[in-house]
C-alpha cells in the first residue's frame, strides 16, 4: 500500500513545529503507527511535521527524585538507561515489552502516549507513575498529569496544534508489570501496572493502572486502596490476603464503569475476565523487582 500524498517538513527547533503545525497537519516521531494508518489510508493529513531528530526532545534525565524522560526518547533507550530501571521500574518494564526490537529501536515515549491506543504499553503505566506529560503550543507550554490525559480509543487531550515535549515521572519504591499478549498483533489483550512506595515496610501510596480491557487505562480504585496499608511480607506469594484477592476478582467491575474494549479477537467480557490474574501478577512483579511478566504465546 502507498500513502496519500503528503508535503514533508523537518523543522529545526520546537517552536518551528509549533508554528507548522498551526498550519495543519499531524506530527511525525518514530512513525511506527502513523506510517501504518497512512499506507491503510486511514488518514489523510496532506502534511507531515516530523520532530523525531529534534535532538532537544530527545534524551533521559534520571535522578533520585524521578526522570525526564524527551519526547524522542525510544522505547529502546528507556530500556537500556539504568536510571529509568532504578527509578521508575514499572516504565521500563513496560517498555520493554512493546512490539519488538525494530518497534522497539523505532518508536517513542511521546508517539506513544499522543497515540492513546488501548492497547499500548505505555498509556497504563505512565497512568500508574503519576507521570506528568509536558506540552508546547501557540498559546505556550502547558502539563496534562496522565491521569487527564487519556480521553478514549486514540483520544488524548491535546489539542492538533500541540506536540508533546516531555514527559516527568517522579520515582517509585516498587513498580510492575504484566500484560497477556494479543495472539495476532503482539500488543497488550490486557495489562496491568503497579506502582507504590514502602513506608514501614508496608505498602504505602499504591497507584495500579488497567489498559487492555478499556478504551483508556483506568485507575483499579478499589484494588488500589485494599492494597495500601497491606505489609509488603503479605503480597511477596504464596497466595494474597483474602481481602485484596476478593478486591482483584471485583477489578473486572470498575472496567465496566468505564469504556470497556474489545475487538474481533477478544471481545470485551473476555478481556474483563483476564485482568484480575494480571493486576495481581504485576503486584508480585512489584514485590519481587523483576518488574515484568508476560502471558499466552509469544511471537
Ligand atoms: C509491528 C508493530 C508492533 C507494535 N506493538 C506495540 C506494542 O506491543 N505495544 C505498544 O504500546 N505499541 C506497539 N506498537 C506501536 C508503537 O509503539 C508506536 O511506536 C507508537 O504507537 C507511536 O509512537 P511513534 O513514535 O512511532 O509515533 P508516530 O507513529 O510517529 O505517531 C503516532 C501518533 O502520535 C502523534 N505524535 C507523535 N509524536 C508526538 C508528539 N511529540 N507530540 C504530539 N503528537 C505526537 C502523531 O501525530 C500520531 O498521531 C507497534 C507498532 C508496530 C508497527
Amino acid at each position: 500500500m502507498y500513502p496519500p500524498e503528503f508535503d514533508y517538513y523537518r523543522p529545526g527547533d520546537v517552536s518551528e513545529a509549533i508554528d507548522l503545525l498551526s498550519g495543519g497537519g499531524r506530527v511525525l516521531s518514530g512513525g511506527q503507527s502513523l506510517l501504518t494508518e497512512l499506507k491503510a489510508r486511514q488518514t489523510d493529513p496532506g502534511r507531515l511535521i516530523d520532530v523525531g531528530r529534534l535532538e532537544s526532545l530527545s534524551g533521559i534525565d534520571a535522578g533520585s527524585e524521578g526522570v525526564r524522560i524527551g519526547a524522542t526518547t525510544t522505547y529502546a533507550e528507556c530500556v537500556d538507561s539504568a536510571g529509568v530501571r532504578e527509578a521508575i521500574p514499572v516504565f521500563a518494564a513496560a517498555a520493554e515489552h512493546v512490539g519488538d526490537p525494530q518497534v522497539r529501536n523505532r518508536g517513542t515515549v511521546g508517539g506513544n502516549l499522543a497515540q492513546a491506543d488501548p492497547e499500548g504499553d505505555l498509556p497504563p503505566a505512565a497512568l500508574a507513575a503519576d507521570a506528568t506529560v509536558h506540552v508546547a503550543g501557540p498559546d505556550g507550554e502547558r502539563t496534562i498529569p496522565a491521569d487527564d490525559l487519556f480521553e478514549g480509543e486514540n483520544r488524548t487531550a491535546l489539542e492538533s496544534e500541540e506536540l508533546v515535549t516531555e514527559l516527568v515521572l517522579p520515582a517509585h519504591d516498587a513498580g510492575g508489570y504484566a500484560r497477556r499478549i494479543h495472539p495476532a498483533s503482539g500488543y497488550a489483550m490486557v495489562s496491568a501496572a503497579v506502582v507504590f512506595d514502602v513506608e514501614s515496610e508496608a505498602v504505602a501510596g499504591a497507584r495500579v493502572a488497567a489498559g487492555g480491557a478499556v478504551e483508556r487505562p483506568i485507575r483499579l480504585a478499589g484494588v488500589e486502596k485494599t492494597i495500601e496499608g497491606t505489609p509488603v511480607a503479605d503480597l511477596a506469594g504464596n497466595g494474597f490476603p483474602t481481602e485484596i484477592g476478593n478486591a482483584l476478582d471485583r477489578a473486572g467491575d470498575e472496567v465496566d464503569d468505564e469504556l470497556p474494549y474489545g475487538d474481533r479477537h477478544a471481545s470485551a467480557s473476555h478481556r474483563r475476565e483476564l485482568l484480575p490474574a494480571y493486576v495481581e501478577r504485576a503486584i508480585e512483579n512489584a514485590i519481587d523487582g523483576t518488574g515484568s511478566a508476560e502471558g499466552g504465546e509469544s511471537r
